[in-house]
């Protein structure tokens, strides 16, 4: 669904990404993973359509990236939808739940009232929050439960790749798992394609097909995760993989 090829970014005269390659199966769930700084975010970015690259060649679904042109970028943006690390920061403290996950929708489509009725109520209900919820404001809402509000707007375009970026960094452990076990099954549902960007390299084994390891905005280390986990001789990776229990 996704290839890029040696992508290069920089800014003003700091390198970040220094030709990266991978690539993204269809219906797979892809990690990138690596410390602070090391250039994920600026990735995900890259592939969302939200950064333009300095080199290298991007396409998804076998068309490039747009780089610029606001109509291409939206074609783009209907397929890719990202959802955020802070569930706090990702919502409009003003918007109702209703408003928040209905958003995408409205901007796109000029649907009508009913149609944005109807997709809105799917989507929150595909995250398992009851109907009574589409009038909260994030405010009366848990990390967990924002979290599943920032998805539910992330599905209601019908996406063919969500790009997470840290989507359970922020929440604590025992919500973590829940929220895990959600876009398991959204995958599944809605066949779903993931980029994964999380410095958790335990939640990475437990729900990636494929790791990349970003050092300093170099690939060190990709393929199958178990390959990686268990078998990389790449020395950075090794030491990224020895800190966790
Ligand atoms: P984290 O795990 O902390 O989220 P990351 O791997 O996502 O880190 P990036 O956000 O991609 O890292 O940032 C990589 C580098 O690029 C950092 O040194 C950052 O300061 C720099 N950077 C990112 N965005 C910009 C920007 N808009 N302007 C200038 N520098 C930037
Ligand atoms: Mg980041």
């Amino acid at each position: 669904l996704v290839q890029a090829q040696a992508l290069t970014k920089r800014f003003g005269s700091h390198p970040v990404l220094h030709g990266v390659s991978l690539n993204i199966a269809r219906h797979s769930t892809v990690a990138i993973v690596g410390e602070s700084g090391s250039g994920k975010s600026t990735l995900a970015r890259a592939i969302t359509g939200l950064e333009r690259i300095d080199s290298g060649i991007l396409t998804f679904d076998g068309v490039p990236v747009p780089q610029q042109g606001h109509r291409a970028l939206r074609q783009h943006f209907r397929r890719v939808q990202m959802v955020y690390q802070n569930p706090y920061s990702a919502l409009d403290p003003r918007f109702t739940v209703a408003q928040s996950i209905a958003e995408p929708l409205a901007n796109f489509d000029r649907p009508t009232r009913a149609t944005l009725h109807r997709r809105t109520s799917e989507a929150l209900d595909a995250v398992a929050l009851p109907q009574s919820y589409l009038t909260r404001l994030p405010s009366e809402l848990s990390g967990g439960e924002r979290q599943r509000v920032a998805i539910a707007r992330g599905l209601i375009l019908r996406p063919d790749l969500l790009v997470l970026d840290e989507p359970v960094s922020a929440l604590d452990v025992s919500v973590q798992g829940q929220i895990l076990q959600l876009l398991v099954d959204l995958q599944a549902e809605f066949q779903l394609t993931y980029l994964f960007i999380s410095h958790d390299l335990a939640v990475v084994r437990q729900i990636s097909d494929e790791v990349h390891v970003l050092n300093q905005g170099r690939i060190v280390s990709s393929g199958p995760t178990a390959q990686v986990f268990d078998a990389s001789t790449d020395p950075y990776t090794r030491r990224l993989l020895a800190a966790i229990p």
